[in-house]
Parts: structure tokens; C-alpha cells; sequence
């Protein structure tokens, strides 16, 4: 008792009201242990009296008898055994006090056992509990009276049906009555919803038995393990998140392995595939006629220069190695600065288009056509520049040739066509002449009579100033045909033009007595070229024209001009004539130099024409008539469209 009070001042919340009213319960809960107790407690006092009564039977009858039989000696007076019966009844009496102090010794310890059971009991946080048979609590701890919500010592004689809601009590019964009628031990898990609040218990019951082993209660333990169950479904969907977790990672990260491996494989597809691409290109550069080199940017240095570097620069290509500068210093001294500056701007610009001229080691000069384009990364970042510098030489001498003589057939062309021209224009002149002549005279005879009123003359001289003017108009345009003069490219209307050209061929015109007609498209496309030019080409085909049906019959001579749109981007002449023709296989030849068939000609006419329209990105080329005579084509490309040189059909 003395422990569990100080156990209770021990914890005071634990044993207060409920552990003092369980004091008190000791001995009713020891109940069980009075009623074996009891049992033995008859012990001493039976034993005493049988050992007595049986000494006193011995002495008092079983004795004489004996002796009588024996000895045939008559049994002594009663008072002569007075003695023995006094020392029966007094070891009697010994013997029933050594075992009386035993039996106390044996209750005081069975009531310390039960003591500290109950002191257990009552010490552990469990529900624990002591049933009779009926079900009444014969104990129950403080944990057990905090569930029932009332103090231990009214649990007392109470069954579960006046403690606990009545579903929770006929479960509890029902538990008790199997335990009784199976005599073993009940282990369950329930989920009990007391006031309100609703806990899961382990409980544990099994018989409680008598020293004879009948069973005379129930003895119970029920733990709560609410808290233990919240913390384990905690950690159980604390554990299946993880679970869900790995899983999803496991898949995340399974796919990005697939995804990887899938991007490592096309890595290496592509790094085989780069390899030999890298190795096809460096065939090819090594190869190439062209100076094929790379410029990293960031590194401000040429990274490659291929082997052709030695061929067009004449120097080895190791130099580059110790003077990278050494390329631009072998530029000529005029195209140098421009040079520089141009390698300057491609670092921002990314790209490069320049001619310039070299001066190799053994002093010729050599034409370079410089490119460089970008090099994008996979972000579009330009990190490096790679070109091919071209030998151009030769091209550039064949260019400034073919220029030099382009100028001069077309200086030639004029000259010749200006001579011929001379001889037509002196008619054209002749007229006015002849007109200012008779003006003339007219005046100087009208002046001569002495009643003539000069201002009469006025208009005579009027006529005489306008045909001097015009015979001036004729010379000077005359000039401007042989004037050496660049071409100048301006916007023509063919139309307006074709008319203008017509003028200075009439008078031949009249002489052959061939028909003209025009047929001239209503919106031709206005095309760029030199008018001067055109006109003279135009010029010519007339007049070929003339020449060629001058050998025909006079009355069937007719002359087509015809100006058409065949698409967008051309504009097309057909001078076209009912002359001799010429046979399909000698197309191309009237357009070679010094071809002709005439005992005057010279033969430059047609191929002078078609350097001139080529030179304007036009073509010019011949067709035989079906019906005789022929046909001569002069295209040219149309203003603000495309300036590709035209195909010839
Ligand atoms: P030329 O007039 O001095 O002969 P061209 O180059 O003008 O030189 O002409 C070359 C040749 O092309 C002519 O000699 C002639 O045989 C031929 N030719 C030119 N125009 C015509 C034409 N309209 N019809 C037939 N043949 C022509």
C-alpha cells in the first residue's frame, strides 16, 4: 500500500481521484483471493480437530480395545488417561497455531501479490480490468474509469450496459461470453465511438480461474491504439506516396533514359555522319582550285586555309602560321584599305563579296573573287565565317577584252553605220538645199525689181530659215550617231521609238517602192536601254530589209513592223519582209562577222547589231518566213522586271 501510495505522489494526474478510490479496491478486488483464501483458512482449525479427535479416539477406544485383544488387560480408568487427553488436546492446540501462523503468513503474501497487481495495474496506461462472471467490474484501472468517464470505485459492480453506449457494451459482452465459454485467450482490434470520440483498442481478455481452475471472470487488457493507427496510416500513405513517387520518377526517369539513349544513338549517327562529312569536305577543299578558308570569330584568326592558298598567293601556306596578315599584305596598295575594311565589317556583317587584286612574290598580278558567308551554331549564333577566294584572272582579262571590244565594234558599228548613213542623208539634205536655193533666188529676184515691198520677202525667208534648220537638225543628228559616247540606259517606249527610226529609212523606202505596215502593240511594256543604240540597230534591219526585197518583184515588196509582249518581262521587235530569205541552215551565219552576200557589203551590220543588244541583256535572231522572206527578232527585257539575259527560242 505504502508503494502505491507513493506511486500516486508519484504521478498524481494518473492515480487522482480514480487511484485512491482503487485503494480501496484492493480488497474488494482481493475478493477473489478471500474467497481462495477462505478456503484455506478452515485448513488449521479442521486439521487441529481431526488430529484431537482422532488422538482421542486412539486413546479412548482404539487403545483398550487393542490392549484387551492383546494383552487381555482390562483398558485403566478414564482418569488414569487424563494426561495423554490433556497432552492430545494440547499439541492439538500447538499444531493448529503453527499452522494458523502459516495460513497468516500465506494471506499476508498472497494480499502483498495482489497489492502490487493492483499497484501494476493501476501504474500501466492500458486499459486493464477484472470481470466476474456476470460481467460486473470487480477492478478496473484509472484508464478504464477515464473511458467510462466516471471515477473507478462507481465502475465497481457495474457491467459494461451501465458504463459504456450500448453498442460498444453488447460488443464488450459478447467478448467476455466467448472468453467464458472457450476458456482461452481473445485477441481483437475494435473501433469504439464513446462520447463522441471515436478510438481503436486492442484488447486482450482471457479467463480468470479459481485454484481449482473453474473460471469465475475475466481478466482483460485493451490498449488504445488510435494514435499508433493515425501515426501508421500516416506512414502508410506517407509510404504509398513515396511509393507513387518512385514510381513516377522511376517512369520520368525511364522515359528521359529512353529519350537519352534515343538522342545519344542520333548523337553518334550524327557525329559518324559530320566525320564523314568533315572528311568528304576536307577532300574536297584540298582539292578545289579555290582558296577555301574559315575565320573564327571569337578567336580573330584564320583557323583554315586550304592547299590551293599556294597556288593563287604563290607563298607557302605555312607563313600564314607565323604572320596571319600575311594574305592582306600581298593585296595591291590600291585595293588594300578597301580590302581591310571589308575583312573588318564580315565579323559583323557575317558575310563578304570583294574583287581585288594580288601582287605575288615573282610580280604578276593576279584577280581574287573573295566570298565569305556565315557559320551558324544550333543556337543561330554566328561563330565563324567560311569563304573561297577565286583566281579570276583570267575571267577578268577575258571581261576587260570582251569590254574593250564591245566599245570598239560598237564605235566601229556607228562609224560604219554613219558612213552609209551619209550617203542616204545627203538626199535628205539635197532637199532642204535644194528648197533654201530656190527661196533663195526667188528673193534676190523679187529684190531686184525696184517696187518690191521687202517685207513681202518675209515669208520666203521664213521657209529659207526652216529648211536651213532642219537641215541642221539632220547634220547634228548625224553627229551624235558617230559620237563615241558610252551607252547610257534610259527607259524606252519601242513604239515611239520604231517611229522615229522610220523617218530616216523613207527615203530608201520610196525608192524600192515596198509597203510599209506597222503593227504596233497598244501597251507595250517600256524597256532600259540606249536609245541611240536601238535606233541604229532598228535602222539596220530596215534597211537589210529593203536591200534583201529589192531583188524581188517591186509590186509584192511589204515591210512589217511588229512590236509585241510575248511575257511579262520581254518586249519584242519583228522586222519582218517579203525579200529572198535565207536558208534555215544559214540563221546563225548572217550574224558572224564579215558574212555577206552582197558585192558591197562588208558583213558587219548583223553581228555589230546583236553584240549591241546582247550588251543591253537583249537577244536578236533571225527566222525564214514560211512564205518567203524573212523575219529578224529583236527582244529586250522589260523595265523593273528580271534582268536575266533572255533565252533565244
Ligand atoms: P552586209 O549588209 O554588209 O552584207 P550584214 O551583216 O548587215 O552585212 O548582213 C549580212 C548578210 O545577211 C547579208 O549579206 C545578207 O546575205 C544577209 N541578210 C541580211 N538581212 C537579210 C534579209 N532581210 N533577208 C535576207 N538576207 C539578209
Amino acid at each position: 500500500m505504502a508503494s502505491l501510495k507513493n506511486a500516486s505522489t508519484r504521478n498524481p494526474a494518473q492515480f487522482s481521484p480514480a487511484a485512491t478510490s482503487n485503494l480501496d479496491l484492493v480488497d474488494r478486488s482481493s475478493g477473489f483471493r478471500l474467497q481462495r483464501l477462505r478456503h484455506y483458512s478452515f485448513y488449521p482449525a479442521t486439521v487441529s480437530l481431526l488430529y484431537v479427535f482422532g488422538g482421542l479416539c486412539w486413546l479412548l477406544a482404539v487403545n483398550p480395545i487393542l490392549a484387551n485383544w492383546l494383552y487381555g488387560t482390562p483398558s485403566s480408568p478414564l482418569s488414569d488417561q487424563l494426561p495423554n487427553i490433556l497432552a492430545i488436546i494440547a499439541s492439538g492446540g500447538l499444531f493448529y497455531w503453527l499452522l494458523r501462523t502459516h495460513d497468516k503468513t500465506a494471506h499476508r503474501t498472497k494480499r502483498a501479490q495482489d497489492i502490487r497487481l493492483v499497484e501494476f495495474i493501476e501504474q500501466i496506461t492500458d486499459v486493464a480490468f477484472v470481470k466476474d462472471r456476470q460481467g460486473r467490474y470487480a477492478l478496473f484501472n484509472s484508464a478504464g474509469a477515464r473511458l467510462a468517464g466516471r471515477p473507478a470505485i462507481e465502475c465497481v459492480n457495474q457491467d459494461d450496459s451501465a458504463l459504456f453506449p450500448a453498442e460498444v457494451a453488447h460488443k464488450l459482452m459478447e467478448d467476455d461470453r466467448r472468453v467464458i465459454a472457450g476458456g482461452t485467450l481473445l485477441s481483437c482490434k475494435d473501433t469504439f465511438t464513446i462520447r463522441g470520440d471515436t478510438r481503436v483498442f486492442l484488447s486482450t481478455k482471457w479467463p480468470y480461474r479459481d485454484a481449482d481452475g473453474n473460471i469465475i471472470g475475466v481478466i482483460g487488457i485493451a490498449r488504445d491504439i488510435t494514435e499508433q493507427k493515425q501515426i501508421e496510416e500516416r506512414l502508410r500513405r506517407a509510404r504509398d506516396d513515396l511509393d507513387t513517387r518512385v514510381r513516377e520518377r522511376t517512369a520520368e526517369l525511364l522515359t528521359i533514359n529512353r529519350t537519352l539513349e534515343r538522342q545519344i544513338a542520333a548523337r553518334v549517327q550524327a557525329e559518324i555522319a559530320l566525320r564523314e562529312s568533315e572528311e568528304r569536305f576536307r577532300q574536297m577543299a584540298e582539292h578545289i582550285r579555290e582558296v577555301f578558308w574559315v575565320f573564327g570569330i571569337e578567336e580573330e584568326r584564320l583557323l583554315y586555309v586550304s592547299p590551293a592558298y599556294e597556288e593563287v598567293w604563290g607563298q607557302p601556306i605555312a607563313g600564314l602560321q607565323e604572320r596571319p596578315l600575311e594574305w592582306i599584305e600581298a593585296v595591291h596598295p590600291d585595293d588594300r584599305p578597301r580590302v581591310q575594311a571589308a575583312h573588318l565589317a564580315k565579323r559583323k556583317l557575317g558575310h563578304l563579296d570583294e574583287e581585288y587584286r594580288i601582287v605575288r612574290p615573282d610580280g604578276t598580278i593576279r584577280w581574287i573573287w573573295d566570298r565569305g558567308f556565315p557559320v551558324h551554331d544550333e543556337t543561330g549564333y554566328v561563330y565563324r565565317i567560311a569563304g573561297l577566294a577565286e583566281d579570276i584572272t583570267v575571267r577578268k582579262l577575258a571581261e576587260d577584252q570582251l569590254r574593250r571590244q564591245q566599245v570598239e565594234l560598237a564605235r566601229m558599228s556607228r562609224l560604219s553605220l554613219a558612213v552609209e548613213l551619209a550617203s542616204n542623208l545627203a538626199h535628205e539634205l539635197n532637199q532642204p538645199l535644194a528648197a533654201i536655193v530656190a527661196y533663195t533666188q526667188a528673193c534676190l529676184a523679187l529684190l531686184r525689181q525696184p517696187q518690191t515691198d521687202p517685207r513681202e520677202l518675209t515669208g520666203t525667208l521664213d521657209e529659207v530659215v526652216n529648211q536651213g534648220l532642219r537641215a541642221g537638225g539632220i547634220i547634228r543628228h548625224l553627229r551624235e550617231l558617230v559620237q563615241k559616247h558610252p551607252a547610257t540606259q534610259t527607259t524606252l517606249d519601242l513604239n515611239a521609238l520604231i517611229r522615229a527610226v522610220i523617218h530616216y529609212a523613207e527615203l530608201e523606202l520610196r525608192q524600192s517602192g515596198a509597203v510599209l505596215k506597222l503593227e504596233l502593240a497598244d501597251s507595250l511594256p517600256t524597256v532600259l536601254a540606249d536609245d541611240i543604240q536601238i535606233q541604229l540597230v532598228i535602222l539596220y534591219l530596215l534597211r537589210n530589209a529593203i536591200e534583201a526585197m529589192n531583188e524581188t518583184a517591186k509590186r509584192s515588196r511589204k515591210l512589217t513592223v511588229r512590236t509585241s509582249s510575248p511575257d511579262p518581262e520581254t518586249a519584242l521587235v519583228t522586222v519582218c519582209d517579203t525579200g529572198p530569205g535565207f536558208g534555215a541552215d544559214t540563221a546563225e551565219r548572217l550574224f558572224q562577222p564579215f558574212f555577206t552576200t552582197k558585192p558591197s557589203g562588208i558583213g558587219l551590220g548583223l553581228s555589230v547589231s546583236r553584240s549591241i543588244v546582247e550588251s543591253q541583256g537583249g537577244q536578236l535572231w533571225a527566222t525564214p518566213n514560211p512564205d518567203g522572206g524573212a523575219s529578224f527578232h529583236l527582244a529586250l527585257p522589260v523595265y523593273l522586271n528580271s534582268r536575266a539575259p533572255l533565252s533565244r527560242p
